[in-house]
């Protein structure tokens, strides 16, 4: 976490997973905010974002039918049919397959920094109920994402907003100064686009934040995600 994470690559089934956690929850941002849900953590990420919130390194590894049973027999004994993919960078590990493995017994939602596109994942949106949420952290995400993402998410940080659109501005990579640079924008109704504060574990900053946020959604009708399994103290 905090940028300092060893950058990882894309993984093929025959790596299996490696799986930091799962667990039951309130999905806290995006639109399933306040949604009871499955959560799978993956390990590893391609990216090192300074201000990253989320230990994600340490991991098991699991076998695709291993991994399936096991989301599916908390899916059975919760009730609840959502199941979030998260990381890291979930669109690391082959996801299709897993997708495809636990079929139309889920509502699988995938939060991605939209930098990677699993070989297979396409074939999953013919037959399964499946949406992507990207939180850009780039100024390029695959095109793939572009073409299936269904909302975009973007961490506020006060100073680092560009004023014509209220979205971020500056490099959000350890070892990249670039105070101009801008991260994707996604060419997509406002009200797919969530403005989240960035939590930097500092009370003041994160006021900050959150008053930047509120003003970029005020300004630009953008959506203000908060981050609410948090608020309620829920992992
Ligand atoms: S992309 Fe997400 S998980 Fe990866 S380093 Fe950045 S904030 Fe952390």
């Amino acid at each position: 976490m905090l940028g300092m994470n060893p950058i990882d690559g894309p993984h093929t089934l025959s790596e299996d997973f490696k799986v930091n956690s799962i667990w039951r929850t309130i999905q806290g941002e995006g639109p399933w905010s306040g949604l009871p849900a499955i959560f799978v953590r993956f390990s590893g990420c391609c990216l090192r974002c300074t201000w990253c919130d989320t230990s994600f390194e340490t991991g098991t590894w699991r076998n695709l039918p291993m991994l399936a049973d096991e989301i599916h027999s908390l899916v059975r004994s919760t009730g609840h049919r959502r199941v979030v993919f998260t990381g890291g960078e979930p669109m690391l590990w082959p996801l299709g397959e897993l997708i495809t493995m636990l079929h139309d017994s889920v509502e699988a939602q995938i939060e991605t920094a939209g930098t990677v596109w699993p070989e297979g994942l396409d074939r999953v949106f013919e037959r399964a109920n499946v949406s992507i949420v990207c939180s850009p952290k780039t100024p390029k995400v695959h095109p793939k994402i572009i073409h299936y993402a269904d909302a975009w998410k973007y961490i506020i940080r006060v100073g680092c907003v560009d004023p014509q659109d209220g979205l971020p501005i500056g490099s959000t990579q350890r070892g990249v100064d670039n105070p101009t640079q801008k991260l994707y924008r996604a060419d997509t109704s406002p009200n797919k686009i969530f403005v989240q504060p960035c939590d930097e574990d500092d009370p003041r900053k994160n006021a900050a934040n959150l008053q930047e946020a509120v003003l970029s959604s005020l300004r630009f009708g953008y959506r203000l995600s908060l981050q609410i399994h948090k608020i309620a103290g829920v992992p």
